[in-house]
């Protein structure tokens, strides 16, 4: 169900959060408190991410904070680590990417453990939501710089308007983000 009661109920729209002039915020928590959904979601990536092939991983980075909430699940029910991706200043032994663009604005790198990540490692990203791609895009950087393929990034929620925004919206376009 894409927007029914049931899909508006675990992921209520929240205007103003978390400061006036976002457009809309997504609260997803809701599927947290439903664990027939949440195991529905899992289930529908772990079907995806075990046949092999294309979609072979070796193992699941998560981004901070719900992909901590999502991914672990999935990386238990197909047997592979999963691997914490965080704000500056929370792990040891790190590489840093560079300052990225979200909708909220700017935020400062993220981190990964250097030993978690081996030479051609293919590596899902998860996080809960792609707005522009600032986010998903930097995480890709590090697994890059650690010799690692991103087999997919993979998201619960999608916000289409950042796709193509219309031309002087001011919205960062998260095309431009994947064709660079
Ligand atoms: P992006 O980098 O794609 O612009 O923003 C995505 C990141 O910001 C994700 O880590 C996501 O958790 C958070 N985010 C941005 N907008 C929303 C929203 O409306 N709802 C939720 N739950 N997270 C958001």
């Amino acid at each position: 169900e894409q927007d029914g009661d049931e899909a508006r109920e675990i992921a209520k729209h929240l205007p103003y959060y978390p400061f006036k002039g976002i457009s809309k915020f997504y609260d997803i928590g809701g599927f947290l408190a439903k664990p027939d959904i949440f195991q529905e979601i899992v289930d529908i990536f772990v079907a995806r991410y075990s046949g092999g092939g294309d979609h072979a991983i070796d193992s699941i980075a998560g981004l901070d904070a719900r992909g901590f909430v999502l991914g672990p699940p999935i990386a238990l029910a197909l047997r592979v680590p999963f691997i914490m991706i965080r704000k500056e200043g929370k792990m040891p032994n790190t590489i840093s990417s560079s300052e990225y663009d979200t909708e909220y604005g700017k935020r400062s790198g993220l981190t990964v453990q250097r030993d978690r990540i081996k030479e051609g490692d293919r590596v899902l990203i998860i996080d809960d939501l792609v707005a522009t791609g600032g986010t998903l895009g930097s995480a890709i950087t590090l697994v890059h710089a650690l010799g690692g393929y991103v087999v997919e990034c993979a998201c619960v929620v999608e916000l289409k308007m950042f796709i193509d925004p219309p031309e002087g919206s001011g919205l960062p376009s998260r095309k431009k983000l994947f064709e660079s």
